[in-house]
C-alpha cells in the first residue's frame, strides 16, 4: 500500500515534470509558420503603412488589414457586429496666443509660446528686465506678479533652468526668454507654427487657467519693448544696472485648442465550448510611432519588431485556433484576439478596453501580451532561443508553473526572467498593455525580446526579423494559450 502510494506519487511528479507532447496541439502549432508570419509582417511593417501612427492613415490601413483577416478567418465581430472598438483620444493642438509688448502687437512669426495653460481672456502686467537671471539680478528687481524678460546663456537648457526656477519661486507670472542663438529662436517659432498635436490622452484635457508657460522672443523685440537698444541692454547687464531699465507692459491671451483623435482597438472573438463564458485575451499593439520628419533618408518607423511581430503572432494564433475549432478541437474557453492601439502613447487602447470591457473582466481568465518577439537583444546574440518572460508569477503561481511546464514540454526556450523583477530600473512590468489587465487583478504573461539597437528607430525593419525565432516564440505563446483555454480549472489568482 505504502509502496503503491510512493509509486503513484513518483508517477505524478514525473508526469508533471515531463508532460507528454500532445500531438493534437502540435498539429495546430505547426500551422504557425515562418512563411505566414513573414507574409503578414511584410504588409504590416511596409513603408506603405507609414509607421502606423495612432490616429493617422497608416494606423487605419493596419486596422483594416487586421479586421479583414479576422473576418476572413471567420472570427466573431464582437463590438455590435464590428471588429473595431472606437477609442476616442485627445491632444492639445497649437494654442491660440496673442501678444502685445508695450503698444506693439507681436506677429506670429516673431514669438513662440510653450505651455499647457490658458488665460481667462487678455491679461496685462508689468514687463521687467532681469538680465541673465543670476540670483543678484533677480534680487535687484521685484518680479512677483510681473512678466520677466530673461536673456539665456549660451547653451542653457530649459529643463530645470535655475533662473526660470528662481523666477517662478519669486512669483513671476510670465517668462519671456531670449535664446542666445538666432537660429534656435527661429527653430522654436517654426516648431510652434508646425505643431501638429502633443501627447495623446484618454480624457479631454482641461488646461489650467494660469499664466505660466514660456514665451520666446528675439532680443530686438525685447529692446523695442523697453524703448531701447540691444547694445544698451547688454551694457545694463555688464554694468550690473538692470534695474535702470524702465518697465514696460505685456498683454497676452492664451487659448488652448483641443484636438480629437480617433483610433481603434481591433477585436476578433472565438467562442469556446463547455467553458465559453471564460475568456482568454491575447494582445499585441498594432500601431507605432509614425514618421520622423527630421530623420536622414528613410523617415518611416516601420515597427517591424515593435510591435509588428506581436501583431502577426496574434493573427497566426487566431488562424491556428480557428483551424482546430473547424476540426472539432476548438478551445473549451473562449479566446479574444485583440490588437490594441495607443500603446506607444501611454498604453491607451488597453486602458480603454479594461475600462470598457467587451467581455466582463470577472470572466477574463488570463491576458497573454506580446510586445516585440522578432529579434535578439545584444545580451543574447549567441544565446540558445530565448524570450524574456515577465509577470507570469505576479498574480498566480499556477500560471507561472503552467507556463514553465508548457515550455519544457514543447520548445524549451530559455525563459529569461531578468525583467520580471518589479524593481528593475527599466520597469518593463509596467510598460506594455498587459499592465492594464494586471491592474485589474487578471493574471498576465508578457513576452518580450529586449531593448535592441533599432528600438524606436527607422531601422526597425522586416529584414532584421529572425523568423525562425519569431515562429518558435509564437508557438510557445500558442501552446500556453491552448493549455490555459483547455485545462479543467480556471487559472487561480493567489497573490495580490
Ligand atoms: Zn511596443
Amino acid at each position: 500500500m505504502f509502496r503503491q502510494i510512493i509509486t503513484i506519487l513518483l508517477l505524478a511528479l514525473s508526469l508533471q515534470a515531463f508532460a507528454q507532447r500532445d500531438p493534437v496541439v502540435d498539429k495546430y502549432a505547426t500551422t504557425i509558420t515562418s512563411a505566414d508570419l513573414k507574409a503578414n509582417l511584410s504588409i504590416i511593417a511596409s513603408d506603405a503603412m507609414e509607421g502606423r501612427e495612432t490616429g493617422k492613415r497608416g494606423q487605419k490601413m493596419a486596422a483594416a488589414f487586421i479586421s479583414f483577416t479576422f473576418q476572413e478567418l471567420g472570427l466573431t465581430a464582437p463590438v455590435n457586429g464590428g471588429y473595431y472598438q472606437s477609442v476616442p483620444l485627445y491632444s492639445l493642438g497649437a494654442p491660440d496666443v496673442s501678444l502685445k509688448l508695450g503698444n506693439t502687437v507681436i506677429g506670429a512669426d516673431d514669438f513662440a509660446f510653450s505651455g499647457a495653460v490658458e488665460t481667462n481672456g487678455e491679461v496685462t502686467m508689468p514687463l521687467i528686465f532681469v538680465g541673465k537671471g543670476s540670483k543678484e539680478e533677480i534680487e535687484k528687481v521685484q518680479v512677483a506678479d510681473k512678466a520677466a524678460v530673461l536673456i539665456l546663456e549660451g547653451n542653457a537648457s530649459m529643463n530645470n533652468n535655475p533662473a526660470i526656477v528662481l523666477l517662478r519661486e519669486k512669483g513671476a507670472k510670465a517668462i519671456f526668454t531670449v535664446l542666445p542663438q538666432e537660429e534656435d529662436f527661429l527653430r522654436m517659432v517654426a516648431r510652434a507654427k508646425n505643431f501638429s498635436g502633443g501627447r495623446l490622452m484618454l480624457t479631454k484635457p482641461s488646461p489650467q487657467t494660469a499664466t505660466a508657460g514660456i514665451f520666446f522672443v528675439s532680443y530686438n523685440t525685447v529692446a523695442k519693448a523697453f524703448n531701447t537698444t540691444v547694445v544698451k541692454l547688454d551694457k545694463a547687464i555688464a554694468d550690473k544696472k538692470i534695474d535702470k531699465i524702465k518697465p514696460a507692459t505685456a498683454a497676452f491671451s492664451i487659448k488652448q485648442q483641443i484636438a480629437e483623435v480617433k483610433s481603434e482597438n481591433v477585436l476578433g472573438y472565438l467562442e469556446g465550448t463547455d467553458k465559453k463564458d471564460e475568456v482568454v485575451v491575447i494582445t499585441a499593439h498594432y500601431d507605432h510611432i509614425g514618421i520622423s520628419p527630421r530623420a536622414e533618408g528613410d523617415k518611416i518607423n516601420n515597427g517591424a519588431d515593435d510591435d509588428g511581430s506581436g501583431t502577426v503572432a496574434v493573427l497566426a494564433m487566431a488562424k491556428a485556433f480557428v483551424q482546430a475549432k473547424k476540426e472539432g478541437k476548438g478551445p473549451r474557453r473562449s479566446i479574444l484576439f485583440m490588437t490594441v492601439t495607443g500603446e506607444e502613447k501611454g498604453l491607451l487602447g488597453s486602458q480603454f478596453y479594461t475600462d470598457n470591457p467587451v467581455y466582463s473582466l470577472d470572466n477574463t481568465v488570463v491576458n497573454l501580451n506580446i510586445d516585440m518577439i522578432g529579434r535578439s537583444d545584444p545580451q543574447h546574440k549567441t544565446s540558445a532561443p530565448y524570450v524574456y518572460v515577465i509577470g507570469s508569477d505576479k498574480l498566480s503561481s499556477e500560471l507561472h508553473t503552467l507556463s514553465e511546464n508548457v515550455n519544457k514540454t514543447y520548445h524549451n526556450l530559455v525563459f529569461d526572467y531578468t525583467y520580471n523583477d518589479q524593481n528593475h530600473p527599466d520597469r518593463l512590468y509596467y510598460r506594455s498593455d498587459h499592465w492594464n489587465f494586471a491592474k485589474k487583478n487578471i493574471p498576465i504573461i508578457f513576452y518580450f525580446d529586449g531593448i535592441h539597437e533599432d528600438y524606436h528607430k527607422v531601422s526597425d525593419e522586416v529584414d532584421k526579423i529572425e523568423f525562425d525565432l519569431l515562429t518558435k516564440r509564437t508557438q510557445t505563446v500558442f501552446y500556453t494559450a491552448w493549455e490555459i483555454a483547455n485545462r479543467a480549472n480556471r487559472v487561480a489568482v493567489d497573490k495580490k
